[in-house]
């Protein structure tokens, strides 16, 4: 496999370009004329439901492909990969915060937390990594539940468990679908604080979708959909 990228202690910047993205439905349709977010930039995407957030992390992350343009990670044209490539960047690089979660009920927050380590063998699992991840389970306020199925856990609690598990590859851009959404204001400050460090400590990039403007403050800029789709890129 092809070397992607520069190493994983690095932020990556990301680059996209004429954008356009559609479900195959064809009711909705994503352009983005111009975005670019510089490594180590920790950047909060705002916008009104259906306006495309999620859409857009994806279209970042490489799960899903643009009809038209180019998506850049760094200088790894991650649009114009194929799916092995693009899963094997994604692996190694980004650590992903879905809206829905996505965790395994039959496993517990520990084992979710290792889940990318036991299902790709790009990641290899060790003792240090099983410490990281039950240290980030501590720092989240999860310490007693590490050996619980995710299924006996509050939405909150399972949304932590969902951040522990994006962070636990030390990813050089962490991309966040309402990574607080679901959390009480204490939780919501200790989650945020957690990602920052985490993100200040791996060098990495931010980019959060969030509906919580009291938390905007923290972000180093705000990019509001509707001016990303309109006009290009927000001003910094
Ligand atoms: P946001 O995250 O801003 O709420 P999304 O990116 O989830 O918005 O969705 C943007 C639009 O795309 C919405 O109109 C949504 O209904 C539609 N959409 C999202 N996922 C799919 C899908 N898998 N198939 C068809 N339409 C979808
Ligand atoms: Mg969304």
């Amino acid at each position: 496999m092809q070397a992607l990228g520069t190493s994983a202690r690095d932020g990556a910047s990301i680059d996209l370009e004429d954008l356009r993205y559609g479900y195959g439905d064809g009711e909705f349709e994503l352009r983005v004329p111009a975005l670019r977010v510089e490594a180590c930039e920790r950047v909060a995407v705002i916008g009104p439901s259906g306006s495309g957030k999620t859409t857009l992390l994806h279209l970042i992350a490489g799960i899903v492909v643009p009809l038209a343009g180019r998506v850049c990670c760094d200088d790894v044209e991650i649009s114009a990969l194929d799916d092995a490539r693009r899963r094997h960047f994604r692996i190694k690089r980004i650590g992903l915060v879905f809206q829905e979660f996505e965790l395994l009920d039959y496993l517990s927050v520990r084992d979710n937390i290792l889940l990318p380590y036991r299902i790709h063998p790009a990641l290899q699992l060790g003792a240090s990594v099983i410490a990281r991840a039950d240290s980030l389970a501590d720092r989240v306020g999860l310490r007693s539940a590490k050996d619980r199925l995710v299924t006996r856990l509050s939405h909150g609690e399972r949304q932590r468990v969902a951040v522990c598990r994006a962070l636990v590859a030390e990813p050089c851009l962490l991309l966040c679908d309402e990574p607080t959404g679901n959390l009480d204001p204490a939780n919501k400050l200790r989650v945020l604080d957690i990602l920052m460090d985490v993100v200040a400590e791996c060098g990495a990039t931010l980019m959060a979708v969030t509906h919580d403007h009291d938390l905007l403050p923290r972000f180093s800029r705000v990019i509001d959909m509707k001016s990303l789709l309109a006009s290009g890129e927000e001003p910094a």
